[in-house]
Order: structure tokens, then sequence, then C-alpha cells
């Protein structure tokens, strides 16, 4: 059994947000629109921990942009599906202040809870989006804890925890556990199998040069030439 988990960040115009961790939400759309027609389940990666039936997609959004928070919604309750959104607890109402010189403006505390209300998760992606593996133990726990028990207190129930630049070590993998988690996402360039580990679930990033054939090409065709490849 496999579940096909992608990854995006921001959803806007490339005028306003640029070509990097962007899509178009039309293509977005185009990506639901497919997995919908394919009568895939839209579940959140918080529903993970259940035991896995055949076509499951999670749609994930790595740190709760404002474009993309008033863009992606839609684009799901159009076909009822269900998406994930990672929020940075310290961030919230800010901005991507480690995107640097293209820091972007991030979602409110209103917006995430109106979204969560609409069905959808939001998700932990640590109080300050730090490397995960480059920090101690304490620094770890801090870090995931500290998102959480912020995010509970604004009325968010995370369900699922997201390694800011995919970056996680052994140590990381088991602060997530201690908080109470059971499924989080790294970057994987792969399908989930259900013998991955449910703390290290990897997924597919998803680029604004992504049409949909491309989109299908990454998830079907690459791996089976890898696998030829490899024989
Ligand atoms: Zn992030």
């Amino acid at each position: 059994m496999e579940a096909t988990i992608l990854c995006y960040h921001k959803v806007g115009s490339a005028s306003e947000e640029g070509r990097r961790l962007n899509i178009e939400p039309s293509r977005l759309r185009s990506h639901v629109r497919f997995f919908s027609r394919k009568k895939f389940d839209f579940l959140r990666v918080g529903d993970l921990s259940s035991p896995w039936k055949p076509g499951i997609v999670c749609f994930t959004f790595d740190d709760a942009y404002e474009s993309t928070m008033f863009h992606a919604p839609q684009i799901f309750d159009e076909v009822g599906g269900k998406a994930t959104f990672y929020a940075v607890s310290n961030r919230v109402g800010g901005t991507s202040a480690w995107d640097a010189n293209l820091a972007r403006p991030l979602a409110n505390w209103d917006v995430l809870r109106s979204v969560q209300s609409g069905g959808h998760e939001i998700g932990n992606h640590t109080a300050n989006h730090i490397h995960l593996d480059r920090a101690t133990a304490s620094v770890q726990l801090q870090e995931v804890r500290s998102a959480h028990e912020r995010l509970l207190s604004e009325g968010i129930q995370p369900l699922s925890f997201c390694y800011p630049y995919g970056s996680y070590n052994a140590s990381a993998v088991e602060q997530v556990g201690l908080v109470g988690y059971k499924t989080a996402v790294i970057l994987g360039k792969r399908i989930s199998q259900d013998i991955d580990k449910r703390l290290e679930l990897p997924r597919i990033v998803v680029a604004y040069s992504d049409t949909l054939p491309m989109l299908l090409y990454k998830l079907k065709v690459k791996p089976l030439l890898k696998r030829l490849k490899t024989r």
C-alpha cells in the first residue's frame, strides 16, 4: 500500500510570489482535479496514523503563507478534499523571515482557525523554523513542544509534524514522538509506502514548472526508469 504525499509552499501568481517554492492557483487546481477524477482519498497527514487503503493522496503546504491560505482551501473545497498546512507558531501573522530577502507574509491565527474549521489540518512546523538536525535534543524538544502548545492555545489541533527544510536526525524524530505525534513528513522524492516509519514519511516536492503531465512523470515514470537503471 502506498500514499502519494505532495509538498507545496506558496500558491499565487508568479508576479506576486515569484517562481521559487510557488505554484499558480490554476496549476494546483489541475493537480487536485486529476486526483479527484481518479477517485483518490484526500487525507490529512494526521489521518495516516490509521491503516492505509488504496488510493491515498495528501496535499501538504509548508509554512502557511498568506497566499497559500487564500487560494488553496477553496480549490480543495471544490472537490470536497482535505489538505494539510504546516504553521510556524512564532511566525504566524508575521513573515517567513528565514527566507531572508524573499520573506513573504504568513497567515494569521484567524485564517488558520477558519481553514481548520473547513476540515483541513493545521500541522506543527516548529516554533522558529530551525534546522533541527543542527540543534541539541533539548532545543529540538523545545521547538516541537512549544509550537504544539501554542497551536493548542490558539484553538488549533495539530495532528502531524513537518521538519523544516526536511532536515532531521534520529534525535529529532524521538522528540517529535515524545510530544505525542504519530505522523511526520520529510522530503524524500518518492511516494510513501506503508512500511515507511510514520514519523519519517517521504514527500515529493512540487515545483512551479510542474504541469500536470510533468507531475505525473515525476510520480510514475521517473521511479520506473530509476528501477530499470539499477537492475
Ligand atoms: Zn518550512
